[in-house]
């Protein structure tokens, strides 16, 4: 058995609500992460997804590297996504459960990583369930203790693009790679798994429905999608 929580970055985009609308025909509950600036360029895309009853995630107002920031422009970038997520939820009429963080590129900040988990916590954010995740390496980093969402496989379908040389078969072969050079092996038995995957219109427009082509396959290969749950708080 192999189980999976799909989620879907960088929402909202043109093609978000056929992924939502895919998703739902396959039965399929995604945990997906906006950035406040995408939330305001397509926020009718953005309310769909409320509408579809998924949860969306605070991934910052415009995207930077946590890294290169100092704590109080971090910080900055979380609280104003929070403020557009909150005007976003009010507008969907959806009620606001749970408040996941994913650091954009999955940087944590370097100097200031300490920081930001103790502001993720005293903030209230909200931990992604990862508890039946036995990967080695997602101790030896840290990675159950903090409060933002990283991945165990990422399908890095965003390196299609032009003149990179990365193709969907790219992301076929990365899906049955037993020994990935990060991660862990998406199809070896057993395994628990956070995907992450992009709502990125300049995927779409080179490999049209792409979503469509790699979720097939791993349901395909017996991935069973599995709803996001969260860390009860103390
Ligand atoms: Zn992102």
């Amino acid at each position: 058995m192999i189980r999976a929580v799909l989620t879907i970055d960088d929402i909202a985009s043109k093609n978000t609500p056929a992924i939502v609308d895919y998703l739902c025909e396959k039965g399929i509950k995604p945990l997906m992460f906006a950035w406040g600036a995408k939330v305001e360029e397509y926020f009718d895309n953005a309310v769909y997804v409320l509408k579809k009853g998924i949860t969306v995630g605070n991934h910052s107002y415009s995207h930077p590297n946590f890294s290169k920031l100092t704590i109080e422009e971090g910080i900055e970038e979380i609280e104003k996504c929070e403020e557009v997520l909150d005007r976003l939820y009010s507008a969907a009429g959806a009620e606001r459960r749970y408040r996941p963080f994913r650091f954009p590129y999955g940087d944590k900040g370097g100097a200031c990583r300490e920081k930001l988990q103790k502001y993720l916590a005293e903030k209230g954010f909200d931990k992604l369930d990862d508890r039946r995740i036995a990967y080695p390496w997602w101790k030896e980093q840290g990675l159950d203790r903090d409060i933002d969402t990283l991945w165990t496989f990422d399908l890095a379908e965003y390196n299609i693009r032009p003149g990179s040389g990365f193709t969907a078969d790219d992301v076929m072969k990365r899906i049955d790679d037993p020994s990935p050079a990060n991660g862990a092996p998406m199809l070896a038995d057993g395994g628990e798994h956070i995907i992450l995957l992009h709502a990125h219109d300049e995927t779409e427009e080179l490999v049209p429905g792409y979503y469509r082509q790699f979720i097939d396959y791993l349901l395909e290969k017996g991935v069973a999608f599995i709803e996001p749950e969260f860390i009860p708080k103390k």
